[in-house]
């Protein structure tokens, strides 16, 4: 049985990042995959050109059960971290809105840099690899269909559920079990949403500039409706906040006020239509659909105030319960898994099990949409390697 300091299982951006800290300090490391390929995450990430940071990243752009466990790792691990290493093999990248920085050419320069950084630390790494079996005596014992290795520390990087055609397993919350770790429940996250509703089926295609808010949450960014509900940045950033059962409100108006707009109208355009007035403001399709349901159309001068108030209600807010979201397989992340009460903030690794360690994904720590989530990968996989 071949022997190494550490074993880390996943080779996402996390294990990767594991690995190459910790062979750079001289581990002995041994990374396994069972696909055929690392990275497959990294490589399909930012519409291929990989968000792979945030500049202005800092906890609030996280949800967990636990929020104050990721300020240690994203303290230690910072952007600049990152973009010193882009620099070091110099891959080229433009920051899109907000602090979001992707990569000018493709996402396969990261994972290159990657595995060119796992050699420079001798860190060996095996695809194709099915776990059958972990065990744990003086060492971790795991055997594979490539054989049987033991390990002196173990880093579970396996990731969440999400994308299953290219990797994704529950292997990381099944090993928790195995070891007695608590689970905080899994959902699909980043997700477009799914409406029973009927109605808003011939609005697909449509984009809006929105506020939209759940949970004390709201982001200002485009909504898309789709034949089976809500998408956009908008949408999939509220998915991480919502739960089922829970209403999202829609401002579909969020620059003016429409009780304020409809009484000018009406001083300067007594004789025009409402939907002519606010078709101006939004699409067309969207706006007969809302005047349609919801109040109905006629020259702007025969609205009393009660029914302005009630016109700028529909529009400023829209509340609407989706059915579900769209699932993980078109989720880009997990909400929920391993909890973090279970493990050092600092190493990552298991109060029960010395030796334990889970990082990345895999953990109940979900990022916004804007590089969160492969800058959690990074720095977990960072904290670890360094002091595993
Ligand atoms: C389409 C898409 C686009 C995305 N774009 C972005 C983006 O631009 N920016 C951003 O910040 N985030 C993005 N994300 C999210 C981000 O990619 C992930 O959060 C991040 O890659 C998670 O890293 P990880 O290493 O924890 O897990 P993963 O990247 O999922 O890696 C887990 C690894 O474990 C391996 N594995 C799983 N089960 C087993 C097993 N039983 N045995 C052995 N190996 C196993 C898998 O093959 C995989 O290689 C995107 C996600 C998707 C799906």
């Amino acid at each position: 049985m071949k022997h190494y300091q550490v074993i880390i299982i996943g080779g996402g951006a996390a294990g990767l990042m594991c690995a190459l800290t910790a062979g750079q300090r001289g581990k002995k490391v041994l990374l396994l995959d069972q696909s055929d390929q690392v990275g497959n995450k990294i490589l399909v990430s930012g519409g291929r050109h990989c968000n792979f940071t945030n500049l202005w990243v800092q906890s609030d752009n996280y949800t967990s059960n636990n929020p104050n466990f990721c300020k240690s790792a994203l303290s230690r691990f910072t952007p600049d971290i990152f973009l010193s290493l882009l620099e070091k093999y110099g891959i080229p990248y433009n920051e899109k809105k907000a602090g979001q920085l992707f990569c000018n050419k493709e996402a396969k320069e990261i994972v290159n840099l990657l595995l060119k950084e796992c050699e420079i630390g001798k860190a060996e790494i095996k695809t194709n690899c099915e776990i059958k079996n972990i065990q744990k005596e003086e060492y971790f014992l795991i055997n594979t269909n490539l054989g049987d290795y033991s390990a002196e520390s173990l880093v579970i990087a396996t990731g969440g559920l999400s994308m299953p055609e290219i990797g994704a397993s529950g292997f990381g919350y099944d090993i928790a079990k195995q070891f007695g770790l608590n689970i905080i429940p899994t959902s699909p996250a980043l997700v477009p949403l799914v409406f029973d509703n009927k109605h808003f089926r011939d609005l697909a295609g449509i984009s809006v500039e929105t506020l939209v808010s759940c949970n004390k949450k709201s982001f200002r960014e485009s909504i898309l409706f789709t034949h089976k509900g809500l998408s956009g940045p908008a949408i999939l950033q509220i998915s991480n906040y919502w739960n089922k059962g829970e209403e999202i409100v829609i401002n579909l108006l969020p620059d003016i006020d429409l009780v304020k707009t409809m009484n000018k109208w009406q001083k300067e355009k007594p004789k025009a239509e409402l939907k002519t007035l606010i078709g101006e403001l939004l699409p067309k399709r969207l706006v007969q659909k809302w005047l349609e349901l919801y109040c109905p159309n006629k020259p702007v001068n025969q609205y009393n105030q009660k029914e302005i108030n009630k016109t700028a209600q529909v529009f400023h807010k829209w509340r609407t319960i989706p059915s579900g979201t769209e699932g993980y397989k078109i989720a880009e992340v997990t909400k929920g898994g391993v909890d973090t009460k279970e493990l050092s903030s600092k190493t990552f690794e298991s109060h029960k099990v010395k030796g334990l360690y889970f990082v990345g994904e895999v953990l109940d720590v979900t990022g916004q949409l804007g590089g969160f989530n492969l800058h959690w990968a990074w720095a977990s996989g960072y904290c670890t390697g360094q002091l595993v």
